[in-house]
C-alpha cells in the first residue's frame, strides 16, 4: 500500500510499526459549537482508512481526542455566562451524536484533554527539565531553536518565522517561533495547579499525551486536515522529538478542505453549513459518498448539484442491490474470477493513497454487472455480495433493511409517477373528486403526496 506521506511529500509504502497492526490517530474537534460539514470531511475520511485496514485484516486502534478546553470554548461560555464545562461537554455530546448520524464508527479511544491534565502537566515538566521548554513570568514555552528537528513535518524553518508575522509577537518569547505549552490564566478562567502557577495547558501539549498514551512513542498514522500541518502537527512532532528523540508518527496524512466559493469553509469566516444541518437534507451515505467521489487530498467545492448526482448514484446502487433481494441471498464463497477482480481492482485503487474516486468506479461497475447480467458471466447475485461487501468498507450500507425497505423496484416509481400525472391533469382540470381519490387510494397504500404550488411530491410512509 502507498500513502502520501506529508513529511516526505510523496507516497511511500506503508509498512506497519508491528505487523497486522495499525496504530492511528486524528485530532478531534474543538467542542464550543456543532461542527460543520467541512470538518465532517476529516472525520469521515479516517472513519474510512481505520475500516479500510480493518478490512485488511489489521487490529486497528484508532484514537481521536475531544479538545474540552481551549480560548473559544472559555469565550463562548463567557458569551453565554455558563461554566466552560457545561459549554464543553454539550458540544462534546452533539458531536457524537452528529458523529453517529454521518455513520462514522465510534474510534478505539476518545480521550479529553481535561481527563489527562496531570499526565500534560508532567509532559511539559518533561520539557522544561530538559531545556526544551522555559518557564516566563508562570507562562511555558517550547524552545524551538533547542530542537533541530524543528520544521522536519512542515519543512518550515524557525529562521523564517519573523517576529509578528504568522506567530503573535510576545515580547516574552526567546523567539517568536516558539509557541505556549502552559499560560497563566486571566481572572474567571477554568484553572488548574501547575509547577508554574494556576493556569491551563496549550492546544498542541493535548495531542501527544493523548496519542503516546494508548499508541506508544511512535505510531503509525498521524491524521487530520492540512490546515492542521502548521502549527499544530509541527508543534506535537516537536514536543515528541525532544523527549524521545523519535518522531511522533511514521506516516503524516492530511485531508484537503471543504471550501465554499473556492474559499476554506470555517467557523471564522461565517461560510459553513453545520453537519446537522445539512443532515436534514441529505441521507448521511449521501455526504459520504459526495466526498469520496473526490480524492482526499484535492480541495472540494461545496456543490448541491454533486451532492444530487452522490444522491442518484447511491440510488442506483440501491436498486440494484434490491432486484436480486441482496438480503436473502445464502452465503456462499463467490468464485466468479470476473467478480474477485473487481475486489483486486477495488484494492489496487484503495491501495494507492485511498483513491476512493477509483475504487467507487469499482463499486459502480458492479452496480452495472447486476443490472445488465447479460455483458457479464458473472452472476447476478454473486455482483450484488460483492457490491455489498465492498460497499461496507467504505462505510456504505450501514441500515441496509431500512434502505431496501425503502427503494422501490423501478417500475413502481414508473407507476407512482405516472398515476402522479393522471392526478395532476384531473387538478388541472379542476376535477377535485378524481385528485383526492387518487391521493386518498395511494395513502391507502402507503404512498404519500404532498401538493405544493409548484406541483405534487410523493413519498413512502
Ligand atoms: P477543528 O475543530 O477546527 O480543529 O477541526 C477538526 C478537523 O476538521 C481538523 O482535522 C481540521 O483540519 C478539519 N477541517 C477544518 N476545516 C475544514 C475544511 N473546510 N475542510 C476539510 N477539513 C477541515
Ligand atoms: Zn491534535
Amino acid at each position: 500500500m502507498k500513502l502520501y506521506n506529508t513529511k516526505s511529500r510523496r507516497k511511500e509504502e506503508f509498512v506497519p510499526l508491528s505487523p497486522g497492526k495499525l496504530k492511528l490517530y486524528a485530532c478531534g474537534p474543538t467542542v464550543y459549537d456543532y461542527f460543520h460539514i467541512g470538518n465532517a470531511r476529516a472525520f469521515l475520511f479516517f472513519d474510512v482508512v481505520r475500516r479500510y485496514f480493518e478490512y485488511l485484516g489489521y487490529e486497528v486502534t484508532y484514537v481521536q481526542n475531544i479538545t474540552d478546553i481551549d480560548d473559544k470554548i472559555i469565550d463562548k461560555a463567557m458569551a453565554e455566562n455558563k461554566d466552560f464545562h457545561q459549554i464543553a461537554q454539550y458540544y462534546a455530546t452533539a458531536f457524537l451524536e452528529d458523529c453517529a448520524a454521518l455513520g462514522i464508527a465510534h474510534p478505539t479511544h476518545q480521550p479529553r484533554a481535561t481527563e489527562v491534565m496531570p499526565e500534560i502537566i508532567a509532559l511539559i515538566k518533561r520539557l522544561v527539565e530538559s531545556n526544551h521548554a522555559y518557564e516566563v513570568d508562570h507562562d511555558v514555552y517550547f524552545d524551538t531553536a533547542s530542537l533541530a528537528e524543528y520544521g522536519e513535518l512542515s519543512g518550515k524553518k524557525i529562521e523564517d518565522q519573523k517576529a509578528g508575522a504568522r506567530v503573535a509577537e510576545n515580547a516574552n518569547k526567546k523567539h517568536p517561533a516558539d509557541f505556549t505549552l502552559w499560560k497563566k490564566s486571566k481572572p474567571g478562567e477554568p484553572v488548574w495547579s501547575s509547577p508554574w502557577g494556576e493556569g491551563r495547558p496549550g492546544w498542541h501539549t493535548e495531542c501527544v499525551v493523548m496519542s503516546q498514551k494508548y499508541l506508544g512513542e511512535t505510531f503509525d498514522i498521524h491524521g487530520g486536515g492540512i490546515d492542521l500541518v502548521f502549527p499544530h502537527h509541527e508543534n506535537e512532532n516537536a514536543q515528541a522529538r525532544a523527549l524521545t528523540g523519535k518522531p511522533l508518527a511514521r506516516y503524516w496524512m492530511h485531508n484537503g478542505f471543504l471550501n465554499i466559493e473556492g474559499e476554506k469553509m470555517s467557523k471564522s469566516l461565517k461560510n459553513f453549513f453545520t453537519a446537522r444541518d445539512i443532515l436534514k437534507e441529505y441521507d448521511a451515505e449521501v455526504i459520504r459518498f459526495f466526498f469520496l467521489s473526490k480524492h482526499y487530498r484535492s480541495p472540494i467545492d461545496f456543490n448541491r448539484e454533486l451532492i444530487q448526482e452522490a444522491e442518484k448514484a447511491l440510488q442506483n446502487f440501491y436498486q440494484a442491490l434490491q432486484s436480486v433481494d441482496v438480503l436473502n441471498i445464502p452465503e456462499h464463497k463467490l468464485q466468479d474470477s470476473e467478480i474477485l477482480q473487481s475486489e483486486e481492482d477495488f484494492k489496487a485503487a484503495m491501495d494507492d493513497d485511498f483513491n476512493t474516486a477509483k475504487a467507487l468506479a469499482c463499486l459502480f461497475e458492479l452496480s452495472h454487472n447486476i443490472k445488465n447480467p447479460q455483458k457479464s458471466p458473472a452472476s447476478k447475485e454473486d455482483s450484488a455480495l460483492m457490491l455489498l461487501k465492498l460497499g461496507k468498507v467504505l462505510g456504505f450500507f450501514q441500515n441496509l433493511n431500512v434502505r431496501l425497505r425503502n427503494t422501490m423496484p423501478d417500475l413502481s416509481n414508473q407507476l407512482i409517477e405516472l398515476i402522479l400525472s393522471y392526478r395532476n391533469e384531473a387538478r388541472a382540470n379542476k376535477q377535485w373528486a378524481v385528485s383526492d381519490k387518487i391521493r386518498d387510494d395511494l395513502q391507502a397504500l402507503g404512498i404519500l403526496i404532498k401538493d405544493n404550488p409548484q406541483g405534487s411530491t410523493w413519498e413512502r410512509r
